[in-house]
């Protein structure tokens, strides 16, 4: 089970290309797979027709090392993958004993007989294949041995496909060089991918990609043949250049290097809402023991509420207006005073669609981070629909706070 170098992915369902149901498993495996230095050349998604999947199964086989099929495997006339898969390899399909038992209580479930005893088409294992056993449900998966590799067979139902394909990946681990992920924010895809070619040159042992989601980009370096040193070498040489907006070279995300900073410091934190309406503080409760350093958060939305709850002077708002710098920075101070924190970050912006006005156009956020050497604001003008510039803004309000905080 090692030297995999290239592989496809193969989704099996009608529903999946009519439309009617997500694939969320290509996503996953093609992630899990590339961790595992694998490089991933094609994702593909069939009905559930047997011509059409044994076509797909013949030439993907044909061309890739690894092919890891979902869906398909379950009991029904429609679930077609055993069949397609030894068609396409031209191997036989026999019913396990062992296996079968494994499926007489799932079986005795039924009332109708008919379907009891398809249940048993699970147990159906292709010759010379290897039995991947169901840890959740009840279809097993199955690794079949090719000319090129493996054809690996998983259930569709991502919480069935799951455990099955992370215990097998774990057999992959030792084969390939993982991914080096750098994230960054702050500064735009196309400098950073013009900073990530500068670094790289002309040398195609290491393909690079950019991917960029609002206010975050992220370069993957992934290693075609350079080595895991040259890879490391490479990531910190990108890191250097692209310097502060550049907040982890090991795929942390920007919450996760706050808490990291603050806990390494032994600080505590403290947050104040307004147009993102909590999503900085579940940004930060999203990573686990964040108790450690973040103390809580007030979301005041309303005027009333940043005076009530953060002593916000009412006269204030009145004269600068609830996006304002003023504001901002009465906000982050009186969340820190009341929450008695270390540092605290708020945020006051008009995310839209409405609420606009030619001085404060939508997308207009006022930013503030109160720590012991004072109170400091910022302004952003960002562009987008209302999610985007919640989104982009909930991303600055982490990022101030990482650039306020002592580097670890
Ligand atoms: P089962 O034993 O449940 O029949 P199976 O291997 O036959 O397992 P399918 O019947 O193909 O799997 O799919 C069952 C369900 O799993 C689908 O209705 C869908 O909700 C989900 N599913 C299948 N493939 C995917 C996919 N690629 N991404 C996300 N969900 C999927």
């Amino acid at each position: 089970m090692s030297g995999y170098r290239t592989a496809a992915i193969v989704t099996v369902g009608t529903e999946l290309v009519r439309g009617l149901a997500v694939d969320t498993n290509t996503a996953e495996i093609a992630h899990v797979v590339s961790g595992a230095g694998i490089d991933v050349g094609e994702t593909v998604s069939v009905p559930d027709d047997l011509a059409v999947l044994t076509g797909a199964l013949r030439r993907c086989t044909a061309s890739y090392d690894l092919v890891v099929v979902t869906g398909g495997l379950g009991p029904t006339h429609d679930d077609v993958t055993r069949e397609a898969a030894a068609e396409a390899l031209g191997l036989t399909v026999a019913r396990d004993a062992a296996l079968k038992e494994t499926l007489r209580a799932s079986a005795a479930r039924h009332t109708d007989e008919r379907a009891a005893a398809q249940v048993f088409n699970q147990a159906d294992v292709i010759a010379g294949a290897t039995v991947l056993p169901a840890v959740c449900g009840t279809a097993p998966g199955q690794v079949v041995p090719t000319l090129r590799g493996s054809l690996v067979l998983l259930p569709g139902p991502p919480r069935e496909m799951r455990p099955i394909l992370h215990r097998l990946a774990a057999s992959w681990r030792s084969v390939g060089v993982e991914p080096r992920v750098l994230r960054c924010t702050g500064l735009s895809e196309s400098d950073l991918q013009m900073a990530a070619q500068d670094v790289l040159g002309d040398r195609t042992d290491i393909e690079l990609t950019v991917l960029a989601k609002p206010g975050d980009v992220r370069v993957v370096l992934f290693d075609r043949g350079a080595g895991a040193a040259a890879l490391d070498e490479t990531a910190a040489a990108v890191a250097a250049i692209v310097g502060e907006p550049c907040y982890s070279v090991d795929g942390s995300s920007l919450a996760e290097v706050v808490l990291s900073r603050a806990h390494a410091a032994g600080l505590t934190l403290a947050t104040a809402e307004s147009c993102t309406g909590g999503l900085v503080g579940a940004a930060l409760t999203d990573v686990p023991g964040s108790s450690s350093a973040y103390l809580g958060g007030v979301v005041s939305y309303s005027d009333e509420a940043k005076v009530t709850l953060l002593g916000v002077d009412p006269g204030l708002i009145s004269a600068c207006g609830a996006v304002s710098d003023a504001v901002a920075m009465a906000m982050a101070a009186g969340a820190r005073d009341a929450l008695g924190a270390d540092y605290a970050v708020s945020v006051t912006g008009v995310a839209g669609p409405g609420g606009g006005s030619p001085d404060k156009p939508v997308g207009t956020v006022w930013f503030a981070v109160a720590g012991p050497d004072g109170v400091r604001a910022q302004i952003r003008r960002f562009s987008g629909d209302r999610d985007s510039v919640r989104e982009r803004s909930t991303t600055t309000a982490l990022d101030l706070l990482r650039r306020a905080l002592p580097d670890d």
